[in-house]
């Protein structure tokens, strides 16, 4: 026995702002950007706790009044800065608690977002600290080395490299970059070699040593020994050694490693620190210069507010790992007399996953149909059965009811499938059910608070739960929901000062079951079914999409031909308010078109042609063909999403 869930209707307390908050755990991973207000809307302080806020439903409907329909993907740029100030703030507090001299001097891993104004905002927002770049690649190399304009900003070069690769980063010292070329594949070596004896000139060096710690979670296998990247210790000897023949040693700047995203639990860092921080000590030994350890990326985002070790969270604070980083480093230096590196980390998702809301809209619901015809004459014995527990369903048999209406149900099943039972029949049967079940639910919520309840009760709103129909494409706009099972908190945006009624999931535009955002944060572990307000007719019912700025935007697909949303750049305004920094208008239908080759011209005036010939053989009135033309040529102006 379990007691009642919910006092009865009458004497049941209001539904409070703070009882959303709880409820979609906005208390825990909204901190401090997301809240909710007391008109029951998300409340969004870019700035974190230095001032100035937006509501975020008038902002969008502010945003819609200039033609930027959803789903639309709001970026707070402010939130990007804050960023960036919370992380170069934790190791300027690291440095201080652990007395260590040195610096911190990050880069961006491009790979994470590389849209365009996400990329000039994050080098803007990071000038005064010097924070870099890193590409993985020879588009990303384009775009850091086009970007990053600032001579002591680290430009760190992972991924595969060839010798234009190499030859690229080696003139961008000329030009005033600081590229530095980590090797990450033994072979590279003789390439950067050749390339330095080619141009009389040499890149900064890095390497990146494949460490033994275990890893755990996702990227796990990302080390030892058989990760993908890194030199493995004799690999690291003999490269240093090619280095030193080469007259090249001295260019050996930067370790790097970088044990996988995510990182959830800070014992996998330290251990990873600990051996990184060994192996820089014997690097100055061999006598390269260095002067840069760079811990990779991995710094986790706590998803879902629990301070765990789960997957879709992290045991640890920024602020933790920053202490950890910096004292391990120390410890691993200090005692040797290895003069203390600058650090660098690569933090992508640490940085951008806060700054970039999605919302969407429910363009209907699914669910139950519960309304119940009279009895007609010789129902058979399945359906009386049915409609003879929907009558005698009382607060004391509560629990008989609803045995008896699932037995029932799958009763009706069964004779359907075994064809003693028609389709109207089975309708009417399931009708009947959910009568049921609502009845049932509706005794359940009035009963006084802390009567016995049966456990089994417990899953009766899940019977009841619904289908949220989302305009939107999982594919497109939060693909790691789909591809790796990835949880993003998920939540109405307004209406947060009324008690949500049902529970629900939501299935998305596309034609692909798959198409579902159907799993949800809920402290450390995982629900299928999110509390939901009934849908009201012609009202809007919004839903946001929190903390996915990071990698999802390059990883989206057009799945089924929807293309990117409108997206918009926000800033706070010195004098209050908002300003509309960027937009970025959505692909429409003739872009996605033209992405697989197609022509929209040539689709149009095939299409015409056929109308002509419809017109001719007398299937299609003139103004039906105009009509038929209209729809089409608008439909390839605009996005790929349903006008809500
Ligand atoms: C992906 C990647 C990163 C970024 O990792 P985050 O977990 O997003 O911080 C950093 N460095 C390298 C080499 C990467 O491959």
């Amino acid at each position: 026995m379990v007691t009642a869930p919910s006092a009865n209707a009458g004497q049941q307390p209001p539904w409070t702002p703070a009882d959303s908050a709880a409820t979609y755990g906005l208390d825990r991973w909204g901190e401090p950007y997301f809240s909710v207000n007391a008109r029951g809307h998300v409340l969004v302080q870019p700035r974190g706790d230095r001032g100035g806020a937006l509501d975020l439903v008038e902002l969008v409907q502010e945003l819609q009044g200039r033609d930027l329909s959803l789903p639309l993907l709001i970026r707070f740029d402010d939130i990007l800065e804050d960023r960036l100030e919370r992380l170069h703030a934790a190791f300027d507090r690291a440095f201080v608690q652990y007395g260590y001299a040195g610096r911190y001097q990050g880069v961006f891993p491009v790979k994470c977002n590389q849209q365009r104004h996400v990329v000039e905002q994050l080098v803007d927002s990071g000038r005064r600290w010097h924070f870099g770049l890193e590409a993985g690649s020879k588009a990303e190399l384009l775009i850091a080395l086009s970007l990053l304009d600032d001579p002591e900003a680290l430009l760190i070069c992972n991924g595969y490299k060839d010798q234009r690769y190499i030859e690229t980063a080696i003139l961008a010292r000329r030009l005033g970059r600081r590229p530095v070329v980590v090797i990450e594949q033994a072979d590279e070596v003789q390439r950067i070699i050749a390339a330095s004896r080619e141009l009389g000139a040499a890149p900064f060096i890095g390497i990146r040593a494949k460490l033994s710690a275990r890893s755990s979670g996702r990227w796990g296998s990302s080390v030892g020994e058989r990760a993908k990247f890194g030199l493995s210790i004799p690999d690291v000897l003999t490269t240093v050694e090619a280095l030193r023949d080469a007259g090249l040693l001295a260019d050996l700047r930067l370790l790097h490693f970088h044990i996988g995203s995510q990182i959830s639990d800070i014992a996998v860092l330290k251990d990873a620190l600990q051996e990184a921080g060994q192996i820089y000590g014997e690097l100055v030994r061999l006598g390269a210069p260095m002067g840069y350890l760079d811990v990779g990326g991995g710094l986790g985002i706590d998803y879902d507010g629990s301070r765990t070790a789960t997957a879709a969270s992290t045991n640890y604070s920024l602020q933790n790992y920053a202490n950890d980083v910096v004292a391990t480093v120390r410890e691993c230096c200090e005692p040797h007399g290895v003069p203390l590196p600058t650090l660098v980390s690569e933090s992508g998702r640490a940085i951008a996953s806060h700054f970039s809301v999605l919302v969407f809209d429910v363009l209907g619901a699914g669910g139950v149909s519960a309304e119940v015809p009279p009895p007609g004459d010789d129902e058979p014995l399945i359906v009386r059965n049915l409609r003879d527990t929907l009558a005698g369903i009382g607060d004391d048999n509560l629990q008989e009811a609803w045995n008896d209406a699932i037995k029932f149900k799958d009763d009706a099943l069964s004779a359907f499938r075994l064809g003693y039972l028609s389709l109207p029949q089975r309708a009417l049967a399931e009708r009947l059910y959910w009568a049921c079940c609502e009845a049932i639910a509706t005794r359940l919520a009035q009963l006084p608070a802390g009567t016995p309840v049966a456990a089994e009760l417990a899953e009766l709103p899940r019977a009841l739960a619904a289908t949220y129909y989302a305009n939107l494409s999982v594919f497109r706009s939060a693909p790691d929901t789909w591809a790796i099972d990835q949880l993003f908190p998920v939540m109405p945006v307004h209406r947060l000062n009324e008690r949500p009624r049902r529970l629900g999931s939501f299935a998305d535009l596309t034609c692909d079951s798959d198409g579902k955002l159907a799993r949800f944060i809920d402290r450390g572990q995982v629900k299928t079914l999110l509390e939901l307000h009934e849908l009201r007719p012609g009202e809007p019912y919004w839903i946001g999409l929190f903390l996915g700025g990071a990698y999802q935007e390059v990883m989206g697909n057009l799945h089924n031909l929807f293309g990117s949303t409108n997206a918009v750049h926000i800033r706070l305004a010195s004098g209050g308010g908002y300003q509309v920094d960027h937009v970025v208008r959505g692909d429409t239908n003739a872009e996605v078109l033209q992405a697989m080759e197609h022509d929209p011209a040539q689709l149009l005036e095939r299409l015409r042609m056929a109308s002509e010939a419809a017109i001719g053989r007398g299937d299609l009135a003139i103004s039906d063909a105009r009509r038929l033309m209209a729809h089409l040529r608008a439909s390839l102006e605009q996005t790929t999403y349903l006008k809500g």
